[in-house]
């Protein structure tokens, strides 16, 4: 009788266990991509030594935003400025641009303005930046070619600015150049900016150039500008080129956390000290991070990229009602798949006692959150309250930004750059994502309906370490295609106006 109770138990655990397995498979063998399109590109009629020689150039001009109060960094701008229009005489010639800043004599960033022949027609906006951050003190020599020098070797352009963000600039007005020399008219107006002050915030130059914009009423179709790259090699188990066009970034909070102390003779402390009461209250904001999950953009990336992925793999994103804790705690094992699950955390700058017997009065934190668009600001700081649980510690914000809006990507312009980066690159997946950290596009979404964040070059794991690190720089194949896509987009964006 017991026997028989047994196998019926076994039977029916067999019976779900089989079920369990068929639905995992059919789901798996469900989830999969339409065959990449089968596009070879057409080659570029584009001297990529030469492009690459203006680019050196370019990286020789210290264009160091942080540095801007100085008046060498302000002559290194003034001097980028009249070689672009020594070098680009064509575009100088017909779209001089308006030179816009905030402060007096400081009008570094560049709106350039091509008409359309059709009025009617929403303008478009592509942007690059061209400052520049500057060399981590001390790194100066792990450099393999100096970082000011923009050397050109055989295959690449090398030089603090390559990747972020002179590289596009130069290309801009590259392509702007091949498409007038061909006699080429937009059929909506195209503007370009090229600004001088992201990496600082972009408060006075990107400032004044939507300012500008919005005082003409220019509402745009659109926005272009950097923000994710064509990825090749991030996400293991996909071979293809993943172009992840940004369509929201994260926000930012800059919190500093006061702790009190009471001072005196570090020979007789008390119990807690202001430093102790700070550690507490990092210790537990790091231990405690804000909840995260994929899902929103995130996921559409990774989904997109899993459904060219081998059956074993593709079993788990096909199955995330199941798999979803595992896939979520691989991708916490990299800071930067951790970055587009949550609001991160990062305690950055810290100050106490100015000499080493004496106790502080008080101890300071500056640290630093990443919103994700699920977080509004208000959100955080409650967080941060709960968390610190120590009405001791004062909570001093230094500057909020919630999240982006998150642009369209079924609209027309998320399209031309998805199918001009397969005309140019060949078969490539293309995808929404997320950019973790801050761009001159949150200025700009203002003044356009959708604002779209991609570089079109290719890069590997390797080549982002030189982003804001050491050895940054480009291949002049990447040049010459992000010429070819520039161009290619303005002419694909006026085949199909609205
Ligand atoms: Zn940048």
């Amino acid at each position: 009788m017991q026997n028989k109770l047994i196998n019926r138990c076994l039977i029916g655990i067999g019976m779900a266990v089989l079920l369990l397995v068929v639905v995992l498979v059919i789901r798996t063998l469900s989830f999969t991509a339409p065959p990449l399109a089968n596009i070879t590109p057409e080659p570029l009629d584009l001297d990529g030594r030469a492009i690459a020689g203006r680019l050196s150039q370019a990286i020789q001009f210290r264009t160091v935003s942080v540095q801007l109060n100085q008046r060498e960094t302000q002559q290194q701008y003034r001097d980028f400025i009249d070689w672009l229009a020594a070098t680009y005489p064509e575009v100088h010639t017909a779209m001089p641009p308006k030179k816009l800043g905030k402060k007096e004599g400081q009008e570094f960033s560049l709106l350039y303005t091509w008409p359309g022949k059709n009025s009617e027609l929403p303008p478009i906006l592509m942007s690059a930046h061209y400052d520049v951050v500057p060399v981590i003190p001390g790194t100066e020599d792990d450099w393999q070619h100096p970082p000011y020098a923009g050397v050109v070797d055989d295959t690449h352009i090398w030089g603090r600015g390559t990747l972020d963000d002179k590289g596009a600039a130069i290309a801009l007005m590259e392509a702007a150049t091949s498409l007038l020399k061909q006699g080429y008219q937009p059929e909506r107006t195209v503007y370009i900016s090229l600004t001088s002050d992201e990496e600082t915030g972009g408060n006075g130059g990107t400032a004044a150039i939507v300012e500008t914009l919005k005082n003409n009423g220019t509402q745009l179709d659109w926005s272009l500008d950097e923000g994710s790259f064509l990825l090749h090699g991030f996400i293991p188990g996909v071979e293809p080129p993943i172009a992840s066009i940004n369509v929201a970034e994260k926000g930012y909070l800059t919190v500093k956390l006061v702790a009190p102390g009471k001072g005196g003779h570090s020979s007789m402390p008390p119990a807690e000290t202001a430093v102790d009461i700070l550690a507490g209250a990092l210790v537990r904001l790091n231990q405690n991070p804000l909840p995260g999950g994929l899902e929103g953009l995130s996921k559409k990336l990774f989904e997109a990229a899993a459904r060219h992925m081998s059956f074993e793999k593709r079993l788990m994103f096909a199955n995330q009602w199941l798999f979803a804790p595992v896939i979520e705690s691989a991708l916490e094992q990299q800071a930067s798949t951790a970055a587009m699950l949550r609001t991160t955390t990062a305690a950055t700058m810290l100050s106490a006692s100015v000499k080493e017997n004496v106790l502080p009065i008080e101890a300071t934190a500056t640290v630093n959150f990443r919103l994700h668009p699920r977080d509004s600001v208000d959100d955080v700081l409650a967080h941060i309250e709960s968390v610190i649980d120590d009405e001791r510690i004062k909570v001093v914000v230094r500057r909020g930004d919630s999240a982006s809006k998150v642009s369209n990507d079924e609209a027309q312009g998320f399209r031309l750059v998805a199918d001009t980066t397969q005309e140019v690159f060949g078969s490539v997946i293309t995808a929404p994502g997320l950019t973790i950290a801050g761009t001159d596009s949150h200025r700009y979404q203002e003044i356009a309906d959708n604002n779209y964040r991609f570089n079109p070059m290719l890069v590997s794991r390797e080549d982002v370490h030189g982003f804001h690190g050491t050895n940054e720089r480009i291949s002049i194949d990447n040049m010459v295609k992000a010429t070819g896509f520039y161009q290619a987009l303005i002419r694909n964006a006026n085949l199909h106006p609205q």
